[in-house]
């Protein structure tokens, strides 16, 4: 894979995915900057070396031309953090847009409107891939979030330029859950969360790698509940036991130490806020379920994760937006920022937690991308970054 730094943009019109697909609030306000700003090394480093620059983002899932979904406000964002013009366009294609795009100097910059604003984007239409591509010098994929995604202005374009590199956080995504894929052992998995489904081929994956999985969440009652041990009114997935088992059979077989957790805080519902008991024992009486992990498990998991020299987390461990229930999440994420091991943390909900405990500076890499990085760790590549490659 090319590096931007490999090529020689000054005076070229360079064509760069990123990822502004950041969360607003009704009024049209940026909640959450965080992608606009890991975008900024690479529009810099293109802008100050003399390329003309065209960006291109999704934003939301609109179907069509809609107002609420406009990138302007990214656009303002960027201008105010570059300190410099960025041109909003006024649409994604069109001869307003090639108007603006052939008035481009060197360094300047335009933003594309939202890219799904086109029907074609998500269909990977090679029409609207050959608008992107028409008089584009070099393509830049910095958009890791969405590499997950064949679409137009992700892949299709891709094969349509005469040069093509990756951008630094696309880099940085790529080499930090590359240590996920070539583990440094011992590796420690912690996997939480309630999207079972989601994360089963990740599990799957990991289990050639980890020396440790350690299981919480929503998703552990699942697994126990797939041996038997009655969970209350906890959330399961049956129709998901039959993986389960395979998985705890394989894990079992290869020497992974898979590991669900010996206690949890039991409460009489998700808004309750209020832990009923900390138990061990099963069955869970109907009217609870589990909600967090107990103090033993937080012990035990803070212990494996302390002598890792990896450690990858992916899903939170209890209902942590509820702080009666967040007890957990906040200690895993304590141990993880103790931890002298490299630490890679992926999902929205567990960024969100690591953000909550106040830990997010002492984490080797938070990934900006949710289901890409899952998909990356499971595939150990993705339709983004292939289409980079040849
Ligand atoms: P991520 O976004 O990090 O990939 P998920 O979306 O899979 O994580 O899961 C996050 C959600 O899981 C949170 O909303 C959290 O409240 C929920 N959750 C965690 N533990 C439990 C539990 N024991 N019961 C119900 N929901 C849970
Ligand atoms: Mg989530």
């Amino acid at each position: 894979m090319k590096l931007i730094e490999d090529l020689d943009v000054r005076g070229k019109t360079v064509f760069v995915r990123v990822d502004f697909n950041v969360p607003l609030s009704e009024s049209g306000e940026i909640r959450n900057d965080t992608r606009i700003r890991a975008s900024l090394p690479t529009i810099r480093f293109l802008s100050e070396h003399g390329a003309k620059l065209i960006l291109a983002s999704h934003l939301g899932r609109p179907k069509k031309f809609d107002p609420a979904a406009s990138l302007r406000p990214a656009a303002v964002r960027l201008a105010e953090l570059l300190g410099r013009k960025v041109e909003m366009a006024p649409d994604v294609i069109g001869p307003d847009v090639d108007r603006l795009k052939d008035g481009l100097r060197d360094g300047d910059i335009v933003l594309l409107e939202n890219v799904r604003f086109q029907p074609g984007e998500t269909k990977n239409d090679p029409e609207l891939a050959r608008e992107f591509a028409r008089g584009v010098d070099v393509f830049v994929n910095d958009a890791f979030g969405s590499s997950h995604r064949a679409h137009a202005s992700v892949v299709g374009v891709a094969g349509l330029v005469p040069a093509k590199a990756a951008g630094y956080l696309l880099k940085k995504e790529v080499e930090f859950l590359g240590k996920v894929l070539h583990p440094v052992k011992p590796f420690t998995a912690v996997l939480g969360g309630a999207k079972t489904e989601d994360k089963i081929p990740v599990i799957e994956s990991l289990l050639d790698k980890a020396d440790d999985i350690l299981i919480g969440g929503a998703m552990a009652y699942t697994f126990l509940a797939a041996q038997g041990k009655g969970v209350g009114k906890s959330l399961v997935e049956p129709d998901k036991f039959d993986l389960a088992l395979g998985i705890m059979k394989k894990a079992a077989d290869r020497g992974v130490r898979l590991r669900l957790p010996s206690d949890h805080a039991l409460a009489p519902s998700i808004d309750s806020g209020v832990i009923d008991r900390m138990t061990g024992e099963y069955p869970f009486p109907d009217v609870l379920l589990g909600v967090d992990i107990g103090p033993k498990t937080i012990a035990t998991y803070s212990a494996i994760i302390g002598r890792a020299k990896t450690v990858f987390w992916n899903g939170p461990l209890g209902v942590f937006e509820n702080p009666a229930f967040a007890e957990g999440t906040m200690q895993i994420a304590q141990a993880v920022a103790a931890s002298p091991a490299v630490s890679i943390i992926g999902g929205g909900d567990s960024i969100a937690a690591v953000a909550k405990a106040g830990v997010g500076d002492r984490i080797g890499h938070i990934s900006t991308g949710g289901g890409a990085s899952l998909e990356f760790i499971a595939k150990g590549t993705l339709p983004g970054l292939d289409a980079l490659e040849g």
